[in-house]
C-alpha cells in the first residue's frame, strides 16, 4: 500500500479528504493520502483529528503513513466512521505544525550558517514540540561565537529569503550541503542560494516566517556540542518565562534583574566565609568540651583516665577536636589520658593518647587491635581506623588495657 504525502507538495495544507485503506489490529489507520507528518528526519509527528477523533501518533512504515487514533478504553480500533473504504476528513493541529515548520527551517539555517562561519558540521538534529537541538561537530564553543552565530541567523531571517522545495531526479550537480545516499527522486529544500539540503520535512515559505531564533544552552555531548534553540512564538514564550525567573530571583535579592549575578556571587562568598568561621568556632567549642570532660574526671580523682565515647556515624572534625582537647596537656598538671572514640554506624574509630599516659596507640593497634580485626594507621599519640564489622567496636573498647570510663555519647549535630 502507499500513502500520498500531501505535505510534500503543500506544507500549508491543514485539512484534507482521504480514503481509509486499512485499519490494523494495533489500531493503525492507513489512508490513501495524508497531510499528517509522521515522526521522521528529526521532526516530531503532527497531531490533529481524523473524523473528529484525536490523532495521537503518526509513524511511517515503508511507503505508508500510519495514524494512531484515540480509541475508547478497551477497544484499540477507533471510531466506526474510520473503517476501510470510508471517506474521512483529516485536520492538522496547525499551531503545533507551524511551530515545528519554523523550527525545522530554523534548523536548516542554523546548520548552514554554523558550517559557513566556523566549519561546524551538523551531526544530528532533534525537533519536538518541547525542545529543538542541533548537535554540531565543534570541540569548543565560546559565548562570543554563539552570539555571532545567533546574530547571523537572525540577519538572514530578517532578509526574508525564499525557501524553495523542489524534487530532482538525482543529487547530481545539486551542491547539496550533505551528500545523500538516497536514490532519486530527491526532495531538496533550498534557502535562497545559502543552503541546499535533501530533506523530507515540512518547512515555511520564507525565512521571515521563522520569526526569530534564539540559542539557549550549549552542552558538551560525546565529542560534539549540542545547542538548544527556539524559534517564533516559542522563542517569545521562552523569553517571557526566563524574564519571569529573573524577576523572581530579583525579588529574593530585593534588587533589579541586572544585578542578580553580582549579588549572588557576593552572597556565595559571604556564605563560604561564614561557614568557615562557623566550622572554626565549632572546632574550638568541641576542643573546650573535651578539655572540660577531662578536667571533670581529674577532679573526681581519676589519675589515669581511659575513656570511650560513642558518636553516631562518622569521626568528624568536631570529634577529633574533642579528642584533642581531652588528651592535650593544660597547665602544669600532667595529663594522663587515653580516649577511644567509636562511630557505631560505620565502625570507624579514633584512638588518642596523651604523651604522659605511657600508652603507644600505634603499637596497641598492631597487636590487640589487629587481633580483633581493626585496621588503621597513625602515630603513637593518635591513630584512626575502622572495624570491618561495626559490632566489633564493643570488643575493641573492652580490650583497652586500663579501667574504663564511659563518656556521655556525643550529641548529634
Ligand atoms: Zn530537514
Amino acid at each position: 500500500m502507499h500513502t500520498e504525502r500531501l505535505y510534500y507538495q503543500d506544507c500549508y495544507l491543514r485539512e484534507f479528504t482521504a480514503t481509509v485503506l486499512s485499519v490494523g489490529g494495533d489500531g493503525a489507520v492507513e489512508l490513501d493520502r495524508s497531510a499528517f507528518y509522521p515522526e521522521s528526519g528529526g521532526q516530531a509527528h503532527d497531531l490533529g483529528t481524523i473524523e473528529g477523533v484525536a490523532v495521537e501518533r503518526v509513524t511511517e512504515h515503508e511507503d505508508c503513513v500510519l495514524h494512531f487514533l484515540a480509541a475508547p478504553p478497551g477497544n484499540r480500533i477507533p471510531a466506526k466512521a474510520v473503517s476501510p473504504g470510508a471517506t474521512v476528513q483529516g485536520a492538522i493541529d496547525w499551531e503545533r505544525r507551524f511551530d515545528l515548520m519554523q523550527h525545522h527551517t530554523g534548523q536548516h539555517l542554523l546548520s548552514a550558517i554554523a558550517e559557513d562561519l566556523y566549519g561546524w558540521k551538523t551531526e544530528s538534529v532533534h525537533m519536538s514540540a518541547e525542545s529543538a537541538t542541533v548537535e554540531l561537530g565543534a570541540e569548543k564553543m565560546g559565548e562570543a561565537s554563539i552570539e555571532r552565530l545567533e546574530r547571523e541567523v537572525n540577519r538572514r531571517i530578517q532578509e526574508n529569503l525564499p525557501v524553495r522545495i523542489a524534487t530532482h531526479a538525482s543529487a547530481k550537480g545539486l551542491h547539496l550541503r550533505k551528500a545523500t545516499e538516497r536514490p532519486g527522486p530527491l526532495r531538496v529544500v533550498s534557502i535562497a542560494d545559502l543552503d541546499h539540503s535533501a530533506c523530507g520535512g515540512a518547512h515555511v515559505r520564507t525565512t521571515g516566517e521563522i520569526g526569530s531564533l534564539t540559542i539557549g544552552r550549549a552542552e558538551k555531548i560525546r565529542k560534539n556540542i549540542r545547542l538548544e534553540f527556539a524559534c517564533g512564538m516559542r522563542a517569545v514564550h521562552l523569553a517571557r518565562r526566563k524574564s519571569g525567573w529573573l524577576r523572581e530571583a530579583a525579588a529574593v535579592f530585593q534588587s533589579s534583574p541586572d544585578h542578580i549575578a553580582e549579588l549572588a556571587a557576593a552572597q556565595r562568598d559571604e556564605l563560604a566565609a561564614l561557614s568557615k568561621r562557623l566550622r572554626a568556632l565549632e572546632t574550638q567549642e568541641s576542643k573546650r568540651a573535651g578539655a572540660d570532660a577531662r578536667r571533670a574526671l581529674g577532679e573526681a580523682g581519676i589519675a589515669l583516665c581511659c575513656a570511650a565515647r560513642r558518636v553516631p556515624d562518622a569521626i568528624a572534625d568536631a570529634e577529633r577536636a574533642f579528642a584533642q582537647g581531652f588528651c592535650e596537656r593544660a597547665g602544669a598538671e600532667p595529663n594522663r589520658t587515653i580516649l577511644l572514640t567509636v562511630a557505631l554506624a560505620t565502625g570507624a574509630f579514633l584512638l588518642c593518647a596523651s604523651p604522659e599516659a605511657g600508652f603507644d596507640a600505634k603499637a596497641w593497634l598492631q597487636e590487640a587491635g589487629a587481633r580483633l580485626g581493626a585496621k588503621g594507621g597513625g602515630t603513637a599519640a593518635m591513630i584512626s581506623g575502622r572495624m570491618a564489622n561495626p559490632e566489633g567496636l564493643a570488643a575493641l573498647v573492652a580490650a583497652l588495657p586500663f579501667p574504663l570510663v564511659e563518656l556521655p555519647p556525643a550529641a548529634a549535630l
